[in-house]
Order: C-alpha cells, then structure tokens, then sequence
C-alpha cells in the first residue's frame, strides 16, 4: 500500500492507536482494522545498535515509533515485510554529512535513502544554513529555529539535525579578513553560538582549513565552545591541517575541548600523504591519554582512501587571506605569486603529485572536459603545465573548482574504522542518478559510504564485525549528539529502521563512475513511514528537523 495514503490525515488517529495498543494489548478491535500496527518487519536478524550480537525477532511500527520488538509478534501489520534472512538495523545516523548542500534542488535526498541513511547531521567543517541569533547579527534574524522551520516544510527524505559552524559565525561577525576577533565581536560570536544551542544545534563545527574558519586562534575556539559545555555537546573539527602537522592539530583539538570542557569530535580523521601514515600509533596514544584525563573524545571517518575538498585547497591558506577575488588577485601578483606557487607544489608533492590530484566539479562550461579527470593527465593531454592550468581553471571558475585528493593508507582506514572510539560518516552530499543534482563528478561516498563499510569492511576485509560496524553507524553517533530516541532499536524510539542482506550489501558508486545507487538495502522506514521498499523508493518524504535537547530530540 501507499504509506502516503495513512498521513498525514490519518497520523492523529494512529498516534492515539499506537498509545491505545501499548495500553490495550490483546483488545484489537479498539485499534485500526486494517491491522494492529501500521509495518511489522518479521523473522530478520534484528541488531539493535548497541554493539550486541543479532537476535530474531521482529519489529512493529505504529504511528511512527517502534511500538513492540520480539518474536513472533501477533498483531498483523497494515503493511508486512518478510526480512527472513536478513539484518534488520536502526537507520544509519551520518554523524558528518554535507546533504543539506543541494537539499533544496531535490529534497527527496535518494543517494542517501537508498544508503540506509535517516538521519543527518549538517552544518559541519565551520559551515553552517544559519547562525545564531546574536545582537549583532542582522539579516540572520530566524537563526537556527528559522532553518529548523525551513527545513520541516521542505519535507525531506531524511531527518536533519545541524552543529552551528564557527567559520559561518566568525564571517558573519568579523568577516573574511585574517585578524583576531576583537573582545566585543568575541562576546557576539559567542552569544551566537549560545542561541543556536537554544534553538537545537547538537554541537559546533570548525573548519580550520577553509577561510574564514582558518583565521580563529585557539583561544577563539576555546570560547565560542564554552556554551557546549553544560549541554555535553560536541566540538567537531576539521583540524587546522591532517598531514604534516597533524600531530599538532590533534593537541590543538584536544586543547580545545579541553579548554572548554566539552566532548571533542574529530571529524574524518586521517594519515594524509604517504610519508605521515606512521603517525596513526601517535594519533591514537594521544586520544588515549586526552581519554585518560577524563575527555570525551572520539572521532569519524568515511570508507574511502581518497578525499574531497575545494581545489583552492591545495594553495596556502595565508594566500586566501580576505575571500575570492584577494586570492585570485595574488595568483598574479608577481610579489607573492612564487611563494603560492612553491608551496602549493610542496602540498601537490605530499600527495603524490599531480596524478593524485582528481577534478570532480567546475563552474564554468569552458571547463566540463576537466571533470572526472586526473589534473596530471589532463593537463598532459592539452600540453599545458598543471600548474598553470589550475590557476586559469580557478580564475575562470572564480575559485569554484572540486578536487578528490588520492593520498591515505588501506590499513590505516581498517584501524580507524576498528577503534572504540571511531564511527562511520559520509562526509559526502546527497545526489540522485537522475535530475537536478546529477551534477559534477562527486566523491562516490554521498553515495556509497554506509553500503561500503558494510560490504568490503565488514564482509570482505572483516576490520571490524556486522555488530559493531551498525553501532558505529547508529546509536554510537546518535549519543555524541544527545540523540536519545534514534540510533536504536527498542520500543517507544522513533521508527528510523533499514532492513539489509549482510551477504550482498555492496557500494557501487566509483570515482570514475560515481552515479550509482548501493545494492543489497530492501527496505528503508524514515519516522514509521516506509521510504525505501525491495529496492525501489516509495513515496515517504517523512524526515524533520532534530532539535537537540528540545524536549525528547526527534519530537516537535
Ligand atoms: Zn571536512
């Protein structure tokens, strides 16, 4: 049946069911005729996001919540699914997602559903739709309960929750120079920070590789982090640098938190470019130690040895000091034009050279052969030296160019993905294989990242078991954000379930072919109502916004 056509008109009449059912059990007739629940998903393999092994049993679903788990539930569904033979999980929280970029072009967010995904979390590296409220920032009067607002009436696919992210906050406040925030812009800022708590954030993000984010000392972050503290709400960051000073980074993340005395998240953590890979022995000794001393530490990591970022990346950040057109102006200016050029070259070495260097999007038509290409042959192939080339690119493109970067180790990325402390994220946006966000040649992960732990980590490589693999996908980063009815499966949590076939689960988007939809996932339910089913997408637009700490986080 159409789950379209039991809400929204009917969801009052099944809400006060599900509350009658849990009261009244074993009197049918006072619950809906067409069935004693709305779905009951029967005879799977159920792991219910802790880390424990799998049992059989099954699972009912009545006005959006989990109304029973166990065997041989007797009230019949409205609708049955037949999941014999296979894992049935809480739906996968990505604790790092960038699906809220092209949400607005195409809510129903089909790479994600069809990954098992329902529920995100956005506003990451420094980046956030909104700030907060705060006296000073005009123009941002709705805040964070103004972008929750938005995003209900969109009607998403998935459930969203966002950080607030401190480069969004330091742009709107100091904006895009590098100078130290002043004492008054400090207290905004944090004001800032305070209100998108009040509203609902689940933590804040920093991006101390991207401007303005870059140009915040620690001091800074120490106290635009404090309001997080007596929420225990995260810090996460996209460190200050992740190759040759990442040792340095993590000390500076860990200061951070430590200064504000709130839990640190690290986002994607990584060993970039071949000569730091053997610093992934320091990196865990001193999560541990930091542990130790009583911080709640912890971090994330997408299933891909590559990474994405913006092409600008590559350049020096003092380069970019000031936003666009300062950064485009100094390519040229023969004052400091061989000193970008030198360094940018050290950076394109560290990884690998130019061959490592992918182009996944540009802006500017002139360009579209470049993309899905790597940089070295590209260049190679119109007799143009790579260099040169990617500062005309980035002139034409105004900046604007997408770049996949091949430079992390395979065992490195198992141990990660295995540590207590580590769990799965995408890092990725939300596509579809057809329509307005079929664009670019994005990082395959917005479309294969959960499918693939799944399949090459837990299957293939077996880093790390099917149990513990679905807590770091559910209930592990639900708790960083104080998720508390998602990420599980139990009676009384909101119905956010997947059912999968451990045996077939597979990724299928690739670099070269990115446009793939995952195999192996039959049934997704996003808030009770079914999304996702043997395969095909059913009609379910039933995501929300999650306002953390708002009395029962999913609820409105
Ligand atoms: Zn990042």
């Amino acid at each position: 049946m159409n789950p379209e056509r039991i809400n929204p008109a009917r969801r009052d009449v099944i809400v006060a069911g599900a509350g009658s059912l849990l009261a009244l059990a074993g009197v049918p007739s006072l619950v809906r005729q067409q069935g004693a629940h709305d779905l009951v998903i029967r005879g799977g393999t159920v792991f219910d996001g802790t880390g424990s092994a799998g049992v059989e049993a099954d699972v009912a679903i009545s006005g959006g919540k989990i109304a029973q788990v166990g065997r041989r539930l007797a009230g019949r569904g409205t609708e049955e699914v037949d999941a014999r033979g296979l894992a049935v999980s809480p739906g996968f929280v990505d604790l790092h997602s960038h699906g809220d970029g092209s949400m607005d072009d195409d809510p129903r967010m089909e790479s994600l559903v069809r990954q098992g995904i329902t529920t995100i979390v956005v506003g990451q590296d420094g980046s956030s739709r909104a700030a907060g409220n705060g006296q000073r920032a005009a123009g941002d009067s709705a805040g964070f309960s103004g972008m929750f607002a938005s995003i209900d009436a969109l009607r998403p696919s998935v459930n969203i929750a966002s950080m607030i992210g401190l480069g969004t906050v330091r742009g709107r406040v100091v904006g895009a120079d590098d100078r130290p925030a002043t004492p008054d812009e400090l207290r905004t800022m944090a004001a800032m920070v305070e209100a998108a708590l009040a509203d609902g954030a689940c933590g804040a993000s920093s991006g101390l590789e991207y401007t303005p984010g870059a140009f915040a000392s620690t001091e800074e972050l120490i106290a635009l982090c404090k309001p997080l503290a007596s929420r225990r709400l995260p810090y996460a960051t996209h460190m200050r640098n992740e190759d040759d000073r990442l040792l340095d980074s993590i000390d500076e993340s860990i200061a951070v938190a430590r200064g504000a005395g709130c839990p640190l998240q690290i986002s994607h953590l990584k060993t970039q470019g071949p000569r730091n890979w053997s610093k992934l022995d320091t990196v865990f000794a001193r999560v541990e130690t930091a542990a130790k001393a009583g911080l709640d530490i912890a971090f994330d990591r997408y299933p891909y040895i590559a990474y994405a970022t913006g092409l600008t990346n590559l350049f020096p950040v003092w380069s970019r000091d000031g936003g666009t057109d300062a950064f485009l102006a100094r390519l040229s200016d023969p004052g400091v034009a061989p000193r970008i050029r030198s360094e940018t070259l050290a950076k394109v070495e560290l990884i690998g050279g130019w061959e490592n260097v992918h182009i996944s999007s540009v802006r500017d038509s002139v360009d579209r052969a470049a993309e899905g290409k790597r940089l070295g042959s590209y260049a190679k192939s119109i007799s143009v030296d790579p260099y040169e080339l990617s500062v005309a690119m980035l002139g034409r493109n105004r900046g604007s160019i997408g770049m996949v970067g091949f430079a992390m180790s395979e065992e490195n990325l198992d141990r990660i993905l295995a540590h207590p402390r580590g769990m799965v994220a995408s890092d990725g946006g939300s596509f579809a294989i057809e329509g307005p966000t079929r664009r670019g040649s994005p990082h395959p992960r917005g479309l294969g990242t959960f499918p693939r732990v799944l399949g090459r980590y837990v299957r293939e490589r077996k880093a790390l078991t099917l149990e513990m693999a679905i807590h770091k996908m559910t209930a592990l980063p639900a708790s960083r954000i104080r998720l508390t009815d998602r990420g599980r499966i139990a009676a009384g949590l909101a119905a956010d379930v997947v059912v999968f076939n451990p045996a077939t689960i597979a990724d299928r988007a690739t670099f070269e072919e990115p446009f793939q939809y995952p195999d192996g996932i039959s049934v997704v339910v996003v808030n009770g109502a079914v999304a996702l089913r043997e395969g095909q997408r059913a009609s379910g637009m039933t995501g929300r916004a999650i306002r953390i700490g708002q009395g029962g986080s999913g609820s409105r």
